[in-house]
């Protein structure tokens, strides 16, 4: 998951850093970082904790420069280290140089234990210092050169924004598969960002996506960012982000991210309808969904599912006794709305099925005399390789079970899914998307059972 960001040539480089990563908190809450460049040296602060927590006056008085990129962290579990925030920095035979990636390098292990074994030495988990080690031990002369070498040595999902001490390069891989665009700055400056959301409270001008296989450079001797095709792209741009993970206000390749949500909700009312009194959605996630399903149901629409904002990833994980709690302590219902009537209960996806279990429990409890579920996307049956957090496939519910038996196992009156075609359809057809988690085709490397991002022990 993760968010990047760069600022090129611009006054408040490092505030507007700030700016971006604060509006795509979402992408990643673990730990945040800003690299500022000033032509002599890269500065660097990065914390665990959220981009509000992390950024005062003193980090903006460190981070000088016009020149600044940033990242926000989602962690998968168990590598939650201060070590692993980005951006990755690092002293080398050219000078300085600072790293943020948003994606999933899946040949990570390969690339890693051939390194070591030459004596290379890690301090992180991430396939990010992979990056960093294969450019320094790379033999060009010029950084563009070395970070091209790089790219022919990396496999799978990577937006890459790299800094040195007076340049900037972005790169997306061939697939498109995570979000990238281009934007303009008031005050004349680039801004790269993983969500057009990000330029919105910035001011800047969107000006295009960032091409999938292009890498382009920025440098204080050309006045437009200089663009090469590096790659032959194949585009495949991750359907998940559509579903789930980006901001509803981002425009992600052309696609705003409500709209598609709201075509996805109507869809699934026309694969799976329900007779019911009411839908509602699970909020924030399924709200757009929820809003297609009751239009194309003419079903009225509640909010009668209440979230408290306030807690975050950072609230402290209940103990396994006191998991229950958890649905409980972020959201809570309206019972004079739920009592008596026959719910649809709209979410974005179903991923173990825990959530959903205590959230029909809660409905039920609210006295919904039914509760039918219905997913504005197909079964998740396969891990995600390409920098979407999911489980192991042992853990996926839709790995081992038919929607009647996780019906049966959420306690719900039925359980219906969006089928691939529908959502396929939903996103247009004029391009191909990334679609691994529901159909498992691995065209860009890995496999069910490969590992995931943090889980090399060496
Ligand atoms: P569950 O009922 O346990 O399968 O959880 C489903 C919920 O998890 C849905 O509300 C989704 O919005 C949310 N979700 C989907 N994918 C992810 C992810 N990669 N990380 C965190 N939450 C997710």
């Amino acid at each position: 998951m993760c968010a990047i960001v760069g600022i090129y040539d611009s006054e408040n480089a490092a505030k507007s850093a700030y700016y971006a990563l604060f509006a795509m908190q979402h992408r990643g809450q673990e730990s945040s970082g800003i690299s500022s460049a000033d032509g002599k040296k890269i500065n660097l602060v990065k914390k665990r904790g959220l981009v509000t927590d992390i950024f005062d006056e003193n980090a903006f008085s460190i981070l000088k420069g016009s020149c600044a990129i940033g990242h926000n962290r989602y962690s998968t579990a168990g590598n939650e280290s201060i070590f692993d925030a980005q951006p990755v920095f690092a002293k080398y035979k050219l000078g300085e140089i600072s790293v943020a990636h948003n994606g999933n390098l899946v040949n990570k292990n390969e690339v890693r234990s051939e390194l070591i074994d030459k004596g290379a030495i890690f301090q992180t988990g991430m396939d990010t210092e992979n990056i960093v080690h294969l450019i320094a031990k790379s033999q060009k002369d010029k950084l563009v050169d070395r970070i091209k070498d790089m790219l022919t040595k990396i496999e799978g999902a990577y937006c890459l924004v790299i800094q040195s001490r007076s340049k900037m390069f972005v790169i997306r891989d061939r697939f498109g598969i995570r979000p990238l665009s281009l934007g303009r700055l008031p005050d004349g400056g680039w801004v790269v960002a993983s969500e057009t959301c990000s330029f919105d409270l910035l001011g800047a001008t969107f000006i295009r996506d960032v091409r999938p296989g292009e890498m382009l450079t920025f440098r204080k001797s050309s006045p437009e960012p200089i663009s090469e095709q590096v790659f032959e792209p194949d585009f495949h741009p991750c359907a998940f982000e559509f579903i789930y993970f980006s901001r509803p206000d981002s425009i992600i390749d052309g696609t705003n991210v409500y709209e598609s949500r709201l075509v996805m909700g109507k869809r699934l009312a026309l694969e799976q309808p329900a007779d019911v009194d009411l839908v509602l959605p699970v909020p924030d996630s399924g709200v757009a969904a929820a809003r297609g399903f009751a239009e194309g149901m003419g079903v009225p629409f509640e909010m009668a599912i209440v979230r408290n904002h306030y807690v975050g990833r950072t609230f402290i994980e209940p103990t396994q006794a006191i998991r229950d709690l958890k649905v409980k302590l972020k959201l809570s219902t309206i019972s004079s709305l739920i009592k008596g009537k026959r719910i649809a209960i709209i979410d974005d996806s179903l991923v173990r099925g825990t959530t959903s279990k205590q959230i029909v429990k809660m409905l039920k409890d609210a006295g919904a005399s039914e509760v039918h579920m219905r997913i504005a996307a197909p079964e998740i049956k396969f891990p995600c390789r390409y920098g979407i957090d999911t489980p192991t496939q042992a853990e996926l519910i839709s790995a081992k079970y038919t929607p009647k038996e996780i019906a049966d196992k959420i306690g719900a009156d039925s359980l219906g899914f969006l089928s691939l075609e529908g959502l396929v359809e939903s996103l247009g057809k004029d391009r191909k998307y990334s679609l691994v988690s529901f159909d498992g085709n691995y065209f860009a490397g890995g496999s069910a059972s490969s590992p995931g991002c943090n889980d090399l022990d060496l």
